[in-house]
């Protein structure tokens, strides 16, 4: 890239001439934060686990604790209540006093110890003696309160001579109990058996506390899993269990805990719906920024593209473009303005007058120049300017010179196109020199076409010298002779060389070789030189010439361009004539002077044009004679032109035959 353009840029053209990241790397960069985000929503997931795991391993711990003490608390009651039994057996031993003691101790224990459910009194063959609570006599009762204590029990109890728990059995309803045996002795004589009545659901109910039971199931199971009591306030499934040996009673009696998960915790819920969330929105918003991101990529990607079709558009150029700030300091030069002039942008970029492409010879009218285009006074249809190439070489620049206005619509400087015209204007000059020796080859044809007439017609004036002189040496001859006999005769003799010298200027003024150049001139002497010439040849034709002219104002012309075009087209004119009967062999000249103008016809009533030749009429080459050169009228076009006059042809309206044709051609009357 080169300096210069780079000083010119944009900032966004800059960033977009700056190398683009590889593809793979922006979608890594992409990928990143991403990454990121899946790595910190797992490392929170991932401690919402372990605190779950923590929570579920405390609950076990706190269960565990919990199973302990209240497998304690039922120890603890069961130790006291066989405590009591005992002490109640040993007050039972006194026989005297046994059945009040029975009743009262019964009734208390019962009262005080809502697990037990009921009291029995046995004797030593297992027969009911008394029972509590009891309204109705004891014998009587005694059926109605379940089985008598089971045998094994008994015997075990009053062989170990201690207290001891029988297996647990179920009963109506489902029920399901357990007794302890305490024996009775009388001075070491077996005398009965105290049997306590204990229903495990009332014995939970009674001994396990309420807050317990709301946050755990206790069940009593056995070793078969046959489930004998339950005591809860929770419903569902446990989310686990404990199960400890029940012992007391024991025989396989197993106590099961099932802790129930407490209330998730709201605080834990609404983190875990928080991160989840968040994630969400980092995803979403992730999701955005790549959206917005491709949206960029390709806007960027669609800018480099035009910016690359810009600077292409920019180097295939071969209009030299040359950009400078309001101070005149060159501020952009494409490669082809660095071609033209041979400078390199980096000598051009940056440099203020003189121009190190300005020739120093005309240094001043190109300082002129830069100073007018700065206040705005520069020619808009251009303007041509001699630059200097690098090596010295001089060349012609035409200059376009336009407002620089940036992308706010702000005046910023000065944008000018320069184009290399020295070979344009080399080809020009050839064409015109070319056409000027055509011209002249025409005018040599011309006069080589009106030889024979004019060497009649300077055959008359040189034969009235012969005459005139033959005369005068006839009369020196007489004596008499006077010098005021021969004066006559050689003033004629005069009159003729003059006359001849004239018809001798005319040819040679008309085959001259000169420069065209515009001088004013009287269109009036024109035409008469242009009569004279033809005079002698329309004779031959017996062409008449009519001529009307006003008076007219010189005009600014080359007087032998102008001899050319009339003598062509009079002589044209003529030829047409050649098959008109000779009675309307006229032609006329006339000139009119209108507005800023004057309008030079010159109507004859020969053959007419051809529709079909009339396009081609002014093209050089085109001729209908067998002998003629087809450049006449395209040379009277271009000289006509030259003057800044139009030429054209139209049919002659008021020709006596018929037929016949206008050739008219204007010329401006301004002096310019
Ligand atoms: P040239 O006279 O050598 O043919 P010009 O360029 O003068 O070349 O004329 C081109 C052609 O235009 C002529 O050949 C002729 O056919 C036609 N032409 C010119 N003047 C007239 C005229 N006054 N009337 C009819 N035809 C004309």
């Amino acid at each position: 890239m080169l300096r210069g353009t780079i000083s010119y840029m944009t900032p966004t053209a800059k960033i977009l001439s700056e190398k683009a990241l590889p593809a793979f790397s922006t979608r890594w960069l992409l990928a990143l934060p991403k990454l990121g985000v899946v790595l910190l929503l797992a490392a929170l997931l991932a401690l919402l686990w372990l605190l779950h795991l923590n929570e579920i391993e405390e609950e076990r711990a706190t269960l565990i604790k919990d199973v302990l003490w209240l497998e304690q608390n039922l120890r603890f009651h069961l130790d006291s209540d066989e405590e009591q039994l005992q002490q109640f057996a040993a007050d039972m031993s006194n026989l005297a006093t046994q059945k009040k003691t029975f009743r009262l101790r019964a009734s208390h224990l019962v009262k005080n110890t809502p697990e037990i459910d009921q009291l029995m009194w046995l004797n030593p063959e297992r027969k009911v003696i008394d029972a509590l609570p009891s309204m109705t006599p004891p014998d009587a009762e005694i059926e109605a309160f379940g089985p008598p204590v089971t045998e094994k029990a008994f015997d075990t109890a009053r062989r170990l001579g201690k207290q001891v728990y029988s297996e647990p059995f179920f009963l109506e309803k489902n029920r399901s109990f357990i007794e302890t045996a305490t024996p009775i002795f009388h001075e070491g004589h077996f005398i009965g058996m105290l049997v306590a009545v204990y229903p495990l659901d009332t014995m939970l109910a009674n001994l396990v506390p309420w807050w317990f039971t709301e946050k755990y199931k206790v069940e009593i199971i056995d070793d078969n899993d046959i489930l004998y009591a339950t005591k809860t306030h929770v419903q569902g499934q446990s989310s686990q269990t404990y199960e400890i040996p029940f012992d007391p009673p024991g025989y396989g009696l197993k106590l099961r805990i099932g802790s129930y998960k407490s209330n998730d915790n709201p605080l834990q819920k609404l983190l875990t719906i928080a991160i989840i969330a968040l994630a969400a929105g980092v995803f979403w918003s992730l999701w955005v920024v790549r959206d917005l991101m491709q949206k960029r990529s390709r806007a960027e990607e669609a800018l480099r593209a035009e910016h690359a079709f810009r600077t292409a558009m920019e180097d295939s150029l071969t209009v030299g473009m040359r950009a400078r700030d309001l101070k005149g300091r060159v501020i952009y030069v494409n490669p082809a303005f660095c071609k033209i002039t041979g400078f390199s942008s980096q000598e051009l970029v940056g440099s203020t007058p003189p121009m190190p492409y300005w020739a120093p010879e005309q240094i001043d009218e190109s300082y002129a120049m830069h100073q007018a285009v700065l206040a705005g006074q520069a020619p808009v249809d251009g303007f041509e300017m001699t630059f200097m190439r690098k090596n010295g070489e001089r060349f012609n620049a035409l200059v376009y010179e336009a407002k620089l206005i940036d992308g706010n619509g702000v005046h910023t400087g000065w944008m000018a196109s320069v184009l290399d015209v020295t070979e344009r204007k080399r080809a020009e000059e050839l064409a015109r020199q070319q056409q000027e020796q055509l011209q002249f080859t025409s005018r040599l044809v011309t006069m080589g076409e009106m030889a024979s007439t004019l060497a009649h017609e300077l055959n008359q004036p040189l034969a009235a010298i012969a005459s005139y002189n033959t005369g005068c040496l006839n009369l020196l001859e007489r004596p008499d002779c006077t010098p005021q006999d021969i004066r006559p005769a050689l003033e004629k003799v005069s009159i003729q060389a003059q006359r001849a010298g004239k018809i001798i200027r005319r040819v040679h003024d008309f085959v001259r070789k000169s420069e065209p150049k515009r001088a004013p001139c009287q269109l009036a002497e024109v035409v008469d030189d242009c009569l004279g010439f033809v005079e002698s040849d329309a004779r031959k034709r017996h062409v008449r010439i009519e001529c009307a002219m006003p008076e007219m104002p010189p005009i600014p012309a080359d007087r032998l361009m102008l001899e050319q075009v009339l003598l062509n087209l009079i002589r044209n004119a003529m030829e047409a004539m050649g098959n008109t009967p000779e009675i309307h062999r006229t032609l006329r000249i006339m000139i009119k002077l209108e507005d800023a103008e004057l309008r030079v016809s010159v109507a004859d009533q020969g053959c007419g044009i051809a529709p079909e030749i009339r396009d081609k009429l002014f093209t050089a080459f085109f001729t209908t004679k067998p002998e003629g050169m087809g450049v006449g009228l395209s040379i009277c076009r271009s000289i006509i032109e030259f003057h800044r006059g139009r030429l054209w042809a139209e049919d002659n309206p008021n020709s006596a035959t018929g037929t016949g044709t206008i050739f008219a051609f204007t010329l401006p009357l301004e002096t310019a």
